[in-house]
Order: structure tokens, then C-alpha cells, then sequence
């Protein structure tokens, strides 16, 4: 049984955090710096907070990045598994691929997040862990805190003036918010909204010749985005895994049996290290992720990149924005939607624009399959600079246009396809540089870049 209302314990802080992943971390050093009180709640025992199934990329421009934002040491020896130097998107025969530039780590996130969680804790920052958040607490139409319930089953209130969503993908407090609770918010997560995911870390007999690559390897038999990666994780050891949305044709399929038929292929014989399950974002960022006395960050605003997954670093950026955020409106004394604005703008300016075109990258791999793919890089009808953000979005000369017709023969319908993406991308890129400044004009903004989206799918 439940405690009733007035046995509640009650515990009040200028900001409460909902997970202590990257982008509950760093929001709480980011908030704690800037000397406001903070409790950070997570359902993990202590010595668990960073442990996740990951790919375990990171970039080394966003993590040096953060570092400086937060005040805090980059990521040291005893952290970094690997470094990272290329991705290489392989087709289904692996010596027709791209190449492609991409400088980082492969990061041990337990002994990251931990450090990370040393850095907040030194900061004065109260942890509650063991103890799973139920819902928002709501009153006079603000988030006032939440509701969690600790290990021993007792619920428990923590108020705050402002409360930070960094659940991860399952967002307990955004998607638990009343219907009619600040109606511009998506507040649901549907099957179309995450991919389900599985994910080994193996060691091989041999050394493989993985060194400083990740290598996302397209398949026939995968449903897209349709790849398995491989990430080399150390000599022996890789990093890999699979990941699909479960709807339509593939609501029955199990992620693991497809995973397995796939790495068959490639390592037949391996020592596992750890094997688990779990599920990542797939939707563009949610343009807007604040609500009055609420800012979502990380998974649970779906920050993660649609195409790659990488989602560590963009947490971490936007965690650090909802600190700096939750001051500004602190000091103003001003918890609505207005004065929580800057968080929005902030983060499409760090990566929530990339991410916007990733995902029109994500329909045109969904489109093609692993078949033509082969043929557009085999023909170098797709290539390197392609894939970046500044490809997505340039304009291509009327010779370069003409030579990708000529490659691309008989199959013209994927050159028909590439420029509407290429049309797609160029409009969210320009409507992103435009984003509202203030909320008043957002509804308006929102119409018109879910109609690219719409009119591309
Ligand atoms: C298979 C897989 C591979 C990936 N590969 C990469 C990669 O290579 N590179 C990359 O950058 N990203 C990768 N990602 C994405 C990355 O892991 C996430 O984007 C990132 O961890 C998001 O951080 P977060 O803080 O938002 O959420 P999380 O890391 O999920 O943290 C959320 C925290 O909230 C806690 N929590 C949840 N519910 C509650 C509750 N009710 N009450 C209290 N606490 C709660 C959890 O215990 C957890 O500690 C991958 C993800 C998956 C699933």
C-alpha cells in the first residue's frame, strides 16, 4: 500500500532531475555550477549510474566541448576503450563503401558516468537513487516536481521550480503529463518513435582490422535503417549490434534472432562480453521540449541522432543547456514557456538541425534497401561529402547533376529520389537557421516543417 498524500515525505530544491544517464549528469553540473540547489533522481543503485547499452561512440569535438562548458577534466585513459578515426558504411559486399571522417572515442559509459556523477555529487548536487519516478507532480497548470516511489516502496514528493525530463527514452515525466497539459508538447511515445536494439561486446580470437573504425554494415535481411554495426572497441574486441523500429511487417521479428543471422556472417566464432537489449529515439528532436516549470533533455526529448544513434553527445549538450536555462528563468523568478525558450533555440542550434536532415537520410536508406545502395556507391552516384551535413544541404552544380544522371543509368528513379531529398534537406536546413525566437511563432514554424516532412514521406 501506498502512503497517503499527507504522510508524504517532502523534499524542495531550486531544480529536480529525472535520471542520472549524460543528460541528467551534466544538467545537474550545469545547474550546480551556476549555484542552484539541485536533486538528482535515478531507479539505479548508485554504483550503476552510467551503465547503458551503447554503441559507445563519442565524438571527441562535443565531448571536449562539454568538458568546457561544465568545468571538467575531457575524457581520461581509464574511460576511452578505443579511438575512433573513420565510420565506414559498408554495403553488402564490404569492399564497395564510404568512407567517411570521424574523430572520437569508443568510451566506456559505466566508468564515464560515474566520473561524471563524482563531478555532480562534488558540486553538492543531493542524490536519490534507487528510487523510480512515477509521474509529474502538476498544479496551477506548472510542473511543480514529481512523484517517485524509493526502494523500500514508499512515494515520496520533490519539488522544484524547475524540473528537468532526462529520463531517457521512455520519458516518465513527458509522457505522463495530463492531455491537455501544455498542448503544443508531444507528450506520447509510439512505436514508430523508437527503434528496439541489441547489442554485444565481443572479443575475437585474433585481432580484427577494425582499428580506430566503426563500420555500419547494410544488409538484405535487416529491416532498416538496415544495418548491423561493428565498432572496434580494442585488439580483440568489438562493439556491435542491430536496430529497427517493431511496426508493420516487423512488429513480430525479434531483434536478437536478426542481430544473430547477421554477425554470423561476419564472426562466427566469438567470446561475449556483455549482451543486452534496450531502445533508442528515431524521431527528429522535439523542436519544442519545454513546458511550463518542465525542459526535456537528452532520449527522453529525442535527441539522438535518427540515422546513427549517437545520442551520448547531443545529451550531454542539451543536459548542460537546461542548467544554463533553468537559471536564467530562476533568477527571473519566470517558469513558463516563454522564459523557457532559449532551451529550444539553443539546442537546434547545437544539433537539433543536423538531426531534423538525418532523418530525411534515414527515409531514403528505408527507401532504397541494400540493394541499390550498392549500386549508388558502386557507381559513386552517392558519395563521401554526400553524407555530411554540408552534402545534405548544397547546391549541386548543373555538371555534377548531369554526371550523377549518366552513373545512375537505368535506375533513375533513385536519382528522382535523391533530389527530393536533397530539396528536403535544403528546406528543414533553411526553416532550422529560421527557428523562432519566441514561442509566439512557433505553431506557425512547426506547420510548415511537418509539411516537408509529410509531402517527403
Ligand atoms: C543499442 C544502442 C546503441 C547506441 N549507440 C550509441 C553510440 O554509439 N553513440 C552514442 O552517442 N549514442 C548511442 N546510443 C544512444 C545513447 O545511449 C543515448 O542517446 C544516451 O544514453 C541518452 O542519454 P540520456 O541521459 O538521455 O538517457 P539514458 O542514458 O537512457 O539515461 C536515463 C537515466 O534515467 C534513469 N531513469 C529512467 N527512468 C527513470 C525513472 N522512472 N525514475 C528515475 N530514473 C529513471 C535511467 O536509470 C538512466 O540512468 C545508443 C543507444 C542504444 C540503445
Amino acid at each position: 500500500m501506498l502512503n497517503s498524500r499527507s504522510e508524504l515525505m517532502s523534499n524542495t530544491s531550486d531544480v529536480v532531475i529525472v535520471g542520472a544517464g549524460p543528460a541528467g549528469v551534466s544538467a545537474a553540473i550545469s545547474a550546480a555550477n551556476r549555484k542552484l540547489s539541485v536533486i538528482l533522481i535515478d531507479t539505479k543503485p548508485k554504483e550503476k549510474i552510467g551503465d547503458k547499452v551503447c554503441g559507445e561512440a563519442l565524438s571527441k569535438k562535443t565531448s571536449l566541448k562539454i568538458s568546457k562548458m561544465l568545468e571538467i577534466e575531457p575524457p581520461k585513459e581509464e574511460e576511452i576503450n578505443a579511438k575512433i578515426g573513420t565510420m565506414v558504411v559498408r554495403t553488402r559486399k564490404p569492399e564497395i563503401n564510404i568512407q567517411l571522417p570521424a574523430i572520437g572515442f569508443m568510451i566506456n559509459r559505466h566508468i564515464y558516468g560515474q566520473r561524471l556523477l563524482k563531478e555532480a555529487l562534488s558540486r553538492k548536487v543531493q542524490l536519490v537513487d534507487n528510487c523510480k519516478v512515477i509521474k509529474p507532480l502538476v498544479e496551477n497548470n506548472k510542473v511543480v516536481g514529481v512523484i517517485a516511489k524509493t526502494k523500500n516502496n514508499e512515494e515520496r514528493e520533490f519539488r522544484a521550480k524547475i524540473t528537468i525530463d532526462a529520463s531517457g527514452c521512455r520519458a516518465v515525466i513527458r509522457t505522463n503529463l495530463p492531455e491537455d497539459f501544455s498542448p503544443s508538447l508531444y507528450k506520447k511515445l509510439t512505436k514508430n518513435d523508437y527503434a528496439s536494439c541489441f547489442r554485444e561486446i565481443i572479443k575475437l580470437k585474433e585481432d580484427h582490422d577494425l582499428h580506430q573504425k566503426i563500420v555500419l554494415q547494410y544488409e538484405r535481411n535487416i529491416p532498416e535503417p538496415g544495418y548491423i554495426w561493428f565498432f572496434g572497441d580494442g585488439k580483440q574486441k568489438l562493439n556491435c549490434g542491430t536496430g529497427f523500429q517493431k511496426v508493420g511487417q516487423n512488429e513480430q521479428l525479434s531483434v536478437k534472432q536478426v542481430y544473430f543471422n547477421a554477425i554470423r556472417k561476419y564472426y562466427p566464432e566469438y567470446e561475449v562480453i556483455d549482451g543486452r537489449g534496450d531502445v533508442v529515439p528515431v524521431q527528429p528532436p522535439l523542436w519544442n521540449a519545454v513546458a511550463p516549470g518542465l525542459i526535456i533533455a537528452g532520449d527522453a526529448a529525442f535527441h539522438a541522432d535518427p540515422l546513427t544513434a549517437e545520442g551520448h553527445g547531443p545529451a550531454l549538450l542539451a543536459g548542460t543547456i537546461a542548467g544554463k536555462v533553468a537559471k536564467l528563468a530562476i533568477e527571473k523568478g519566470e517558469y513558463d514557456v516563454d522564459n523557457l525558450w532559449q532551451y529550444n533555440v539553443e539546442v537546434i542550434k547545437e544539433f537539433g538541425s543536423d538531426n531534423s536532415l538525418y532523418k530525411i537520410l534515414v527515409i531514403v536508406l528505408k527507401r532504397i534497401g541494400a540493394e541499390d545502395l550498392e549500386f549508388l556507391i558502386r557507381r559513386g552516384v552517392i558519395k563521401q561529402s554526400d553524407l555530411s551535413v554540408q552534402g545534405l544541404s548544397k547546391k549541386e552544380s548543373i555538371f555534377s547533376l548531369l554526371a550523377r544522371v549518366i552513373r545512375c543509368f537505368p535506375k533513375f528513379y533513385l536519382l528522382i529520389l535523391m533530389k527530393k531529398a536533397l530539396s528536403a534537406t535544403k528546406q528543414i536546413k533553411k526553416l532550422c537557421s529560421q527557428f523562432p525566437e519566441t514561442y509566439k511563432e512557433y505553431e506557425n514554424w512547426k506547420r510548415k516543417i511537418e509539411l516537408i516532412y509529410k509531402r517527403f514521406i
